[in-house]
């Protein structure tokens, strides 16, 4: 039995509590100066338990950050500087980073580590990344994932989406890849523009539900197209994914066009959302019209934070921290109540927590043990300041000790 005693520490900016972790599981929240069951010695250690306490001071605590777009396979990070090339388009990146990903060494188990210790570093403790699967890399880059992942000790959980960055019906042989991923163990199957990759959008999704279904996975479709051409492909998967009875696995990314629909429209195509049980995760950049947030909230579509590639050969942005998205989502959708502000690092945490299929994920009893401790008055704070994170614990392993990354 490994035990873990986190004094003094203010869940969510409350009343300082004693936080108890048993095998990597939250075992018990007490008033703060309470807690009895653990050593109050620092890092003792005997042949059966080892026992560690770690004073908080009055740290405020979240829960780990939940990542739930990521591609943890495709970036440079920890190399020199790659400057930014191609076309400005998702084609010209595409092609691009098929012309140039070998001279990076992309994929690797070294480049997924990498990027999976800078989550790490900032807090993120569970993540949904797409990977890419194509017909020069094939299965790859899920095995350099899931190798990276192991390597940290699953510190952070990661939840795979094979993803077809180049295409599915214009690759022949794509469809098979993601067929054996899914058999595999993948999570969900990943979808690109149908309209405008493979202009076939009927004959993309079909292809990619007919595969979820026989295989029992997920889809997570990015959607980049704009406009009436989005908000034609929304209504193609919210029809298929009530036929197919896939309610609850299916996640649109980006999905642009939500934003800039007419008022009517977008109304509509929200509650038929709702309706389909799809969910919906954002990186909420600058340049997006804002969302219809409140009313997806209220017709129960889940939404999601991710911080999607970082310093890749898509675009050079990006650190890994999740509270930078939260706050641009914030800023995106002019937030300024206190209220507002914790729902946007909610976002982040706690709401994360279906995108990676967690049932429990929060300080509480019986939630694996992920928690991160800023020096920080409340959530609002948090969130406007994104302070140092002191401290990472990860599954009850302390991976930040001090603000310095431990793994
Ligand atoms: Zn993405």
């Amino acid at each position: 039995m490994t035990s873990l005693l986190l004094a003094d520490v203010r869940p969510w900016g409350g009343d300082a509590v004693d936080v108890t972790i048993v095998d990597g599981v939250i075992s018990d929240l007490s008033p703060a100066g309470s807690s009895t069951g653990s050593s109050t010695e620092s890092s003792t250690e005997s042949s059966a338990e080892t026992d560690q306490r770690i004073d908080g001071h009055g740290l405020l605590a979240l829960p780990g950050f939940v990542n739930a777009h990521a591609h943890v396979d495709k970036s440079w990070w920890g190399q020199p500087w790659v400057s930014y090339g191609g076309e400005p388009t998702t084609q010209g990146r595409i092609a691009h980073e098929r012309a140039e990903r070998d001279k990076y060494g992309i994929p690797s188990v070294g480049g997924a580590k990498a990027v999976l210790r800078e989550f790490l570093r900032h807090g993120t403790t569970a993540t949904r990344t797409h990977v890419d699967v194509d017909l020069g890399v094939e299965l790859r880059g899920i095995a350099n994932v899931r190798e990276a992942a192991a390597a940290l000790d699953g510190a952070v959980e990661v939840e795979i989406v094979a993803f077809p960055q180049d295409g599915v019906l214009r690759r022949p042989g794509v469809l098979d890849l993601l067929d054996k991923a899914a058999a595999e163990g993948a999570t969900s199957i990943g979808g690109l523009d149908p309209a405008t990759i493979d202009r076939d959008p009927v004959g993309q999704l079909d292809a990619l539900f007919e595969i979820a279904v026989r295989r029992g996975v997920g889809i997570d479709v990015h959607l980049h197209d704009h406009g009436d051409l989005g908000g034609f492909q929304y209504e193609l998967i919210a029809e298929r994914t009530v036929q197919a009875g896939l309610q609850g696995k299916v996640n649109v990314s980006h999905g642009f066009a939500l934003g800039e629909l007419a008022p009517a429209r977008r109304s509509e195509m929200v509650d038929q959302l709702g309706a389909a049980g799809i969910s919906w995760t954002t990186v909420a950049p600058a340049t997006s019209a804002p969302l219809p947030f409140r009313e997806m909230r209220a017709a129960g579509v889940p939404i999601g934070l991710g911080t999607d590639g970082i310093r890749d050969l898509w675009s050079p942005y990006g650190d890994g921290d999740l509270l930078q998205i939260a706050r641009g989502f914030a800023r995106l959708h002019g937030l300024r109540t206190d209220e507002d502000l914790t729902y946007a690092v909610e976002l982040a945490t706690t709401y994360g927590a279906s995108f990676v299929h967690r049932e429990n994920h929060g300080l509480t009893v019986g939630a694996r043990a992920d928690i991160v401790l800023l020096d920080a008055e409340n959530a609002p704070d948090v969130l406007v300041r994104a302070p140092r994170r002191e401290y990472v614990i990860a599954g009850g392993q302390v991976v930040v000790r001090d603000g310095e990354l431990q793994v």
